[in-house]
């Protein structure tokens, strides 16, 4: 009995000696992920380079490790940054927290949140692993021209349609703020 196991074995260790090794010499050598691998986020731009970000926080609500912080400003008619009445004029991804679960990429409204199939995220120092704005946007695309913020009218001179159909918010100007604004309220101006 004993010697028919020792065979046995001996068989399965000669079976896998002759195999391909897998190791993958990391990280010069990675490995492929499958497509809808949750890698490192990306703030998403549309193609003449405004921000899709609304800053309305419902990512960060929806994070269940509190890894994400947003600052949302508002969009004026000289300075627009995204087709929103708001953007994020501060967004945060803490990676010392966050678990790439996706569920701020299943509540972002806009797709302005999504992963990429991107694992490089190591580092020295607690710092580097708090991603900032900067380093979150993608890059300009070959068709914009600049980086926002954008005039209303030069948006309006591209024709293009950012909601799908769906109406975009007119950015409010001062006299429409301090109209709607009760009494003593500076109408979330910043
Ligand atoms: S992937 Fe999950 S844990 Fe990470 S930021 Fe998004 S919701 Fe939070
Ligand atoms: S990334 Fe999406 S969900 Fe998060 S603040 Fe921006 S628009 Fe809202």
């Amino acid at each position: 009995m004993a010697v028919a196991e020792f065979l046995r074995s001996m068989i399965t260790v000669a079976k896998h000696a002759l195999k391909k090794p897998v190791t993958y010499q990391y990280p010069e050598e990675q490995k492929p992920y499958a497509p809808r691998y949750h890698g490192r986020h990306q703030l998403n731009r549309y193609e003449d380079g405004l921000e899709k970000c609304i800053g309305c926080e419902l990512c960060a609500w929806a994070c269940p490790a509190d890894a994400i912080f947003v600052q949302g400003a508002n969009n004026t008619v000289e300075m627009r940054y995204s087709p929103g009445e708001r953007y994020a004029s501060d967004y945060q991804i803490n990676y010392l927290r966050c678990i790439f679960c996706g569920l701020c990429i299943e509540a972002c409204p806009t797709r302005a949140l999504t992963m990429t199939g991107e694992d490089f995220i190591a580092d020295v120092t607690r710092e580097n692993l708090i991603y900032t704005k900067e380093r979150l946007l993608a890059p300009l695309p070959a068709s914009a021209k600049t980086e926002p913020p954008f005039t209303d009218a030069e948006i309006a001179s591209r024709g293009i349609d950012y909601y799908g159909g769906y109406a975009q918010t007119p950015a409010l100007t001062s006299a429409d703020r301090a109209g709607l604004a009760p009494e003593g309220d500076d109408g979330g101006a910043r």
